[in-house]
């Protein structure tokens, strides 16, 4: 049944030599084990053709690093997630720094807060992320922040540590139209997952409406937060194509105009070379 859905799926179509750039997905997690590259080749057949996979501790940054190099088109990021910041040893700073100089890496995260969940105690999550905040500086890579919960905590720490020569990105982005003005101050992007599409997200809605277009960029969240028509289940970068068509509709603008800017955008963020690798 399920099988038999899928293939009715329509996606939107981009025009020719339209593409697009999933900045934030999990691609060694687990829901992917088994069709990874079958869900790259999928992405790929419909113009998502690079993908950021994005580390959340030492072992799966590392495990990035390893797809990336890998798989043309895919680009790593490494960092300890506010989940699992609080077995992160100083052995494991060591490595991260490490890791930083492999050329595959474009960004530093996802690392922030995430009150939500609370798995580490916040005063942990805190020290871990401002001291993450500025390795990344250091470092010189755009910072990939994760942010549940904690608006007004990852923006006190984010303002302390400013300015962000090499930029950031709210991945996921959450807030209303007043948290992304503030987001947007700080040199950042604001990223858009596909929550977007749900009915009941009017306030992310009318964020994506006020955001200037070259300061938005897309994700899907991977394996997590599929888009309508595919809420509930495993998402995947293809399934981007139905955050682009939203964010579209959202500007009032054609899908190839929302294509052409965000990738743009994360090309530049994530200092990506143009054509796929
Ligand atoms: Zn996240
Ligand atoms: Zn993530």
């Amino acid at each position: 049944m399920a099988a038999a859905k899928k293939k009715n799926l329509v996606y939107p179509v981009l025009g020719v030599g339209g593409r697009l750039i999933d900045t934030h997905c999990h691609l060694d997690m687990q829901p992917y084990g088994d069709d990874l590259a079958e869900v790259i080749d999928r992405a790929a057949r419909h113009g998502v053709d690079r993908i950021v996979t994005v580390g959340i501790d030492l072992a799966s940054s590392r495990s990035a690093i390893r797809l990336a190099e890998e798989s043309p088109g895919v680009f790593a990021t490494i960092g300890v997630h506010p989940h699992n910041v609080a077995g992160i040893t100083e052995d494991d700073y060591r490595q991260l720094q490490a890791l930083a100089d492999n050329p595959v890496v474009v960004a530093y995260g996802e690392i922030g807060l995430d009150f939500h969940y609370n798995y580490a105690p916040a005063d942990v999550q805190i020290e871990h992320f401002a001291r993450q905040v500025n390795l990344a500086k250091q470092l010189e890579l755009p910072l990939v922040v994760h942010d549940r919960d904690a608006h007004r905590e990852v923006l006190d720490i984010l303002t302390k540590a400013h300015p962000f020569p090499a930029g950031g990105v709210m991945h996921c982005f959450s807030g209303d139209s007043a948290f992304a003005r503030a987001v947007v101050d700080l040199g950042f992007h604001v990223s858009i997952p596909g929550v977007v599409t749900f009915k009941k997200a009017e306030v992310l809605q009318t964020a994506v409406r006020e955001v200037p277009l070259d300061r938005i960029i897309l994700e899907t969240d991977g394996p997590f937060l599929a888009p309508e028509p595919r809420r509930g289940r495993r998402n995947e970068p293809a399934l981007m194509l139905f955050t682009a068509q939203k964010v579209a509709e959202l500007k009032g603008l054609g899908l190839d105009e929302v294509a052409a800017a965000t990738t743009a955008n994360a090309e530049k963020l994530f200092r990506l070379p143009r054509a796929v690798k």
